[in-house]
């Protein structure tokens, strides 16, 4: 791992740089790589954004999302290709395992360029020249904006780019809800305001953007796909492929949905499990004194932070269901009183 003076020197002439973020990015992977990508772009880099799938349309305000490259979309792969072999350098940003980006992964593993990894989840793989990695930050966007800050070029963050970032800190903290919502957090959102970032709009183009459908589905949901275990402090929600049909659920459209669960009085652990075409993902949230980073490590092919994580299963809806009860009720103990084995706060 090199030091920030060496990426300070690598990035001090104009290079070909490819950026790329998580598969399904959210408000802090999408907003980091274009508030990125836009600054970049100031300083005379050639940028190109690639993301490993689609992503929600409430994200498509951001200043660049109509030059981002989806790599699921079979006919970018020679493009997104040749644009990696160019590249003089790799930023990934918002994940630090090559398995969150499917097939981008192996190709970034053999890539020669100058990787920079910029993230905030737990347990890191070293695949990374430069690494500007902290579980004490909120979102990506919150490191975005410190190395544009320690690059001292604070004055050439617009509107714009400001928007980008202040989105994925909105999001990453529930809307600076989370313990993660740090006095630094609302430091940086200060400036972000200040340096014109529309706070009110930026959240009704986020939170606000409803369709019928997803309201509706929301509604069925929580009345008819709600499992409640108060004897484990748990609630669940199980949704089927059927569901998510006949509400033409579209990208984005369950995000959100699991901390309904988690409101609940007395639940401490939260989950999502939602049937797709290559398995169940599986959301999980909790409160400040549980983590479930690491069930979803263990378990689920997953990970995260310790109050919001996430992983995968192989078996069916039912048994994946199953399995996670099994588990829930084994590992009781350590699930819900890990304050003293982690002292990590996020
Ligand atoms: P979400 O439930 O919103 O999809 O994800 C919550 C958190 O868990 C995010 O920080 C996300 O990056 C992480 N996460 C979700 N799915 C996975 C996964 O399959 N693997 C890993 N390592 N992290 C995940
Ligand atoms: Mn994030």
């Amino acid at each position: 791992m090199e030091a920030f003076a060496s990426f300070k020197k690598e990035i001090s002439s104009p290079k070909k740089i490819f950026i790329t973020t998580h598969v399904k990015p959210d408000a802090d992977a999408l907003g980091s790589s274009l508030g990125l990508a836009n600054y970049l772009i100031k300083k005379g880099h050639e940028v190109t954004v690639v993301t490993p799938t689609d992503y929600p349309s409430f994200l498509n305000w951001m200043k660049g999302n109509d030059q981002v490259i989806d790599f699921s979309v079979q006919k970018n792969i020679p493009k997104v290709k040749k644009k990696l072999k160019e590249a003089d350098m790799v930023f990934c940003l918002d994940f630090s395992v090559l398995s969150r980006v499917n097939e981008l992964g192996d190709m970034i593993r053999a890539t020669k360029a100058y990787i920079v990894n910029i993230d905030h989840h737990q347990d890191p793989e070293d695949f990374a020249n430069y690494r500007l990695w902290s579980t004490q930050a909120a979102a990506t966007c919150e490191l975005v904006y410190e190395l544009i800050v320690m690059l001292g070029d604070k004055k050439l963050i617009d509107k714009d780019i400001a928007e980008c970032l202040y989105a994925g800190i909105m999001t990453d903290t529930g809307g600076f809800r989370h313990p993660n919502t740090t006095k630094n957090v609302h430091q940086v959102v200060a400036e972000l305001i200040e340096i014109g970032a529309d706070n009110s709009q930026i959240a009704n183009w986020i939170y606000d953007s409803n369709s019928v459908n997803r309201l509706k589905f929301i509604g069925f949901a929580i009345s008819r796909r709600l499992v409640v275990r108060e004897d484990l402090h748990l609630a669940y929600f199980v949704i089927g492929k059927k569901d998510l049909k006949k509400y033409e659920s579209r990208t984005g459209d369950t995000e959100g949905l699991v901390n309904y669960a988690l409101s609940l009085d007395g639940i401490k652990m939260a989950a999502l499990f939602s049937e797709r075409e290559d398995g169940v993902k599986i959301s999980f949230r909790s409160t400040a004194d549980v983590a479930v980073n690491k069930f979803a490590a263990s378990y689920w092919n997953g990970g995260g932070h310790k109050n919001a994580a996430g992983g995968r299963s192989h078996l069916s809806l039912r048994a994946t269901i199953q399995r996670f009860e099994d588990l829930v009720e084994e590992n009781q103990k350590t699930l819900f009183h890990t304050r003293v084995l982690d002292e990590n706060p996020n």
